[in-house]
């Protein structure tokens, strides 16, 4: 009956892979896989094995250094800039939309009483010396006054505001 199983299998497997076969092996293990059909076997498919490994192993394009690392530095670069570039601009639409908006708002609800100021300056104009536009003026003032104050705050309170969000970024 023919053996299917040999002791020495797994030794002489070992040896092919481990790059010891045959000049570093002893001699008593030589003469066995000589006579051994399991072990002659084992010999093959191992040395197969092997041989595609080395050759995947010469096929394997490993870059250079100096490449590898000047990508990564250019990519790091990039996502630096990347990741300084988002919340400056996310600030800045945010604000500039907030300034939009509020300064349409206060024009839309000053209009009424800016156009009727503007025809009122024109008449006033028109009809009276310059002494009589000082009361003018100062009524003007005084009766506009908080809505005044208010687009002097909103016009600089917003970019302050732009300003200091952009030094925290
Ligand atoms: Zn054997």
């Amino acid at each position: 009956m023919k053996p299917i199983d040999c002791e020495l299998e797994s030794e002489v497997l070992a040896a092919v892979l481990q790059n010891r076969w045959p000049d570093r092996v002893d001699a008593s293990l030589r003469e066995h896989v000589a006579a051994c059909a399991i072990c002659a076997d084992v010999l093959a498919i191992a040395g197969a094995i092997d041989d595609a490994r080395e050759e995947l192993r010469a096929r394997a394009v490993v870059p250079d250094s100096g490449r590898v690392w000047w990508l990564a530095q250019m990519r790091a670069r990039r996502e630096a800039a990347q990741a300084a570039g988002r919340p400056i601009t996310a600030a800045q639409v945010i604000a500039f939309a907030c300034a939009m908006s509020l300064l349409g708002a206060c024009f839309g609800a000053t209009s009424a009483w800016f156009q009727s100021a503007l025809r009122q300056t024109a008449s006033s104009l028109a009809g009276l010396r310059f002494q009589a536009l000082l009361p003018f003026a100062v009524a003007f003032v005084s009766e506009h006054g908080a809505v005044l104050l208010g687009m002097a705050a909103i016009l600089l309170v917003v970019p302050a505001a732009v300003y200091l969000t952009m030094l925290r970024e």
